[in-house]
Formats: structure tokens, sequence, C-alpha cells
């Protein structure tokens, strides 16, 4: 497959998922030569410490590793000390967001977005990092509308991301007219599609409901009728992101990150096929 791949995993709970998956999961994606592996972050620094831990076991590892960052609830002083340490272990992207607000915390937490994180680490840090950002081709579900969205993440881009990676979706027209109305826009940088392999639906209808992505009614309904076959379940759900990878590339894709659930299986079977 010449489209370069990037990989996503969630800061593990313990020290046995710890262990397993720099060894297990990531040692088996590294075969597929991912670009890098990014790691997420939890909205008011949740996860701090388990995100730079992966971050670190990944690159002593030898795999380019990026870390999310989010301006959600952490003060500056703490970011930008953050940002020298990853500087200093080799940390050369960074995924910056706004977060989601952890169960708990007040709407008062979000007064700032991530178009304000890329700007403090370009005042501060200058060119030291790659910056990539979130975008959303079917509409954040914050946003006011489409059009108020584009113009958030244009604000984005001017503030300096390098690149983006989309919220997950399974209509790869919605891809289609988000890269048109970029471009329509002015927004030139990399738009890299966030794809999200199907092994549960359970998951997938909580998480999708969560981040606004929109589960197609005719795939639903054929989740529903596989749901208690989980190996026909991943088999369907497989074939049917595979293909849409293969669309996402003929629209001009210029990678593919992939949600992987700190799972190998459902994600490497999808590169396969791509590289078939
Ligand atoms: P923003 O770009 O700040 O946008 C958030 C909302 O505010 C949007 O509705 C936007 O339209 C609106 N908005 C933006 N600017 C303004 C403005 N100036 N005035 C008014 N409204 C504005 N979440 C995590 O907690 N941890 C992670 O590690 C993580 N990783 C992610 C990785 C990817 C690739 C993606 C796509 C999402 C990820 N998320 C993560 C989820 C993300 O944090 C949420 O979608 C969050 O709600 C928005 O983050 P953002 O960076 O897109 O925010």
């Amino acid at each position: 497959m010449n489209t370069p791949v990037s990989f996503e995993f969630f800061p593990p709970r313990d020290e046995t998922a710890r262990a397993r998956l720099v060894s297990n999961v990531a040692s088996r994606l590294g075969s597929l030569k991912p670009e890098y592996f990014s790691v997420t972050y939890g909205a008011g620094g949740s996860t701090r410490d388990g995100t730079r831990q992966t971050v670190c076991d990944l690159l002593a590892a030898g795999y380019p590793a990026a870390p999310h960052l989010s301006m959600g609830s952490d003060d500056a002083a703490d970011i930008l000390s953050q940002l020298h340490d990853y500087a200093n272990q080799g940390v050369r992207r960074i995924v910056a967001l706004r977060g989601d607000q952890p169960s708990g915390y007040g709407a008062s937490r979000f007064e700032r977005n991530a178009e304000n994180l890329v700007t403090l680490i370009r005042q501060h840090t200058e060119q030291q990092f790659h910056l990539v950002v979130a975008a959303y081709p079917e509409t954040h579900p914050d946003a006011p509308g489409a059009a108020a969205d584009l113009e958030f993440f244009k604000r984005k881009v001017d503030a300096g991301a390098d690149s983006a990676i989309t919220q997950y979706f399974y209509n790869a027209d919605a891809y289609e007219d988000f890269l048109e109305r970029s471009a329509r826009a002015g927004i030139s940088i990399p738009i890299v599609p966030g794809v999200m392999p199907i092994t549960n639906l359970e998951n997938l209808v909580r998480f999708s409901e969560r981040c606004g992505a929109d589960i197609p009614r005719w795939l639903r309904y054929v989740l529903t009728d596989l749901q208690d076959d989980e190996a026909a379940l991943v088999d369907f759900g497989v074939e049917f992101v595979s293909k849409l990878c293969e669309r996402l590339i003929t629209l001009g894709a210029p990678a593919l990150h992939f949600y992987t659930m700190n799972r190998w299986g459902a994600t490497t079977r999808i590169c396969q096929n791509l590289a078939a």
C-alpha cells in the first residue's frame, strides 16, 4: 500500500495492558510501517502520566510517537512544561485538541478551544513541532452549523496547524464534500481521514452518539443482524471499512489514521486488503 498510515492508541489502564500494548499490539501494527503512533490525552489531564508513559514506551521501542494534548482545562504553564519534556524525549508531532469534557465537569471548563492551543504552541515553540488538529466532515456536535464549524477549522489552520485528522465517518461522500468545502475556504493542509474499524456494534453506537459520527441506517441494520456472531460481524466490518478506505484513497486521502482501540486484528486485515 502506498498510502501512509498512522495508528491511534489510548493509554493502557494497568501495567499488564501497558506491557502488552508495546510488545504485542504495537509490534504487530509496527510491521505495517506506520508513519507514527499517536496516544490520546484525557482532557483535564486525567491521563497525563499515562499518555506520557505510553509515548515514552513507544519511542523506547523505536516507533515514532505523537502525543495528543488538549487545552480543555490545563493551564498554559502546564502545557508548555509538557511540550518541553516531549521535545527532550524526541517528539516532533503533537495532536492539538480542545479535548472532550470528562464527566462531572461543568460546562465552564471549556472556555478555550483548540485554536488557542495551536496559537500557544506556535508562540512558544515556533516550528519545533508538526501540529495536527481535528476536523469534522459530518460537523462537530457542539458547532452551531457546518459553515461555522468549517470557519473554526480554518482558524486553527491559520493559527498554524500543519495537517488535520478527521473524526471517523462511514459515508465517503461526507469526506469528499468536506475536502471541497475546505478547498473553497482556502484550506490547503493535508486532511487525513480517521478510520474506525467495526468490531462491536454496542461500543460503536455508544462512541458514535458521543462524538456525533453517523452510522447509516442500512449499515446499522446489517450490523444488528450480525451482532450475535462476532466473527461474522468483524469479517463484514473489515470488508466494509476496506472498501471505504479504497474510496477515500481514490478521493485523494493523503494518508489514513486508524482508531485502533489498542487492538491490532481488524486494522491489520484492513491494511492487508488495501495492500493486496
Ligand atoms: P475545537 O476545534 O476547539 O472545536 C470544538 C467545538 O467548538 C466545535 O464545535 C467548534 O465548531 C467550536 N469552536 C471552535 N472554535 C470556536 C470559537 N472560536 N468560537 C466558538 N466555537 C468554536 N478528545 C480527547 O479528550 N482526547 C483525545 O486525545 C482526543 N483525540 C482526538 C483525535 C482526533 C483525530 C479527533 C478527530 C478527535 C479527538 N478527540 C479527543 C475528541 C475531541 O477532543 C472532541 O471532538 C472535542 O469535543 C473537540 O476538540 P477539537 O480539538 O476539535 O475542538
